[in-house]
């Protein structure tokens, strides 16, 4: 539970990111602030399904339909198909990854701390190892 690092320290490695893989689920807040702010660069990438179990390209929507969704998965703009990999994550050099979408990402993945033992704990976390291999004397030089 100790919240051990901040936000700060993230090394951009982009483990956290790969991990998410397909799996990132935007809050329906996430999604009306897209639609009123025309981020169709990132709504084209979701598509919502209804009670109905209907499916639509979350660009289609209409504020008012979000009451009635039931589920958000990522999906292939053009095909439909499922992705593997969250399609936000930008390699910029050999071992540093971006969120191409950083200021208007996710809730669940601006709320993501690796470094939250017994809840979100990523043991691959570059911060995190690279945390652990400094010795206590250089750890209290950083504090
Ligand atoms: S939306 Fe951004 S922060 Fe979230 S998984 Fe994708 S690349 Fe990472
Ligand atoms: S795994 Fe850790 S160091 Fe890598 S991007 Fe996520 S928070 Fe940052």
């Amino acid at each position: 539970m100790t919240d051990t690092y901040n936000t700060a320290d993230c090394d951009q490695c982009g483990t956290c990111c790969k991990v998410f893989g397909d799996s990132i689920s935007p809050t329906m807040e996430n999604i009306y602030w897209w639609l009123v702010n025309d981020r169709t660069d990132i709504l084209r990438h979701f598509s919502a399904c209804f009670e109905d179990s209907t499916w639509k390209q979350c660009t289609e929507l209409r504020p008012d339909e979000i009451f009635s969704i039931v589920a958000v998965e990522l999906r292939d703009p053009d095909t439909g198909s499922l992705v593997s990999v969250c399609p936000f994550l930008t390699r910029v050099s050999k071992k540093r990854y971006l969120c191409s979408i950083h200021m208007a990402k996710p809730e669940m993945c601006d709320n993501y701390k690796p470094w939250i033992w017994g809840e979100t704990y990523l043991r691959r976390c570059r911060t995190i190892v690279e945390q652990e291999q400094r010795t206590p004397w250089q750890n209290d030089q950083i504090i």
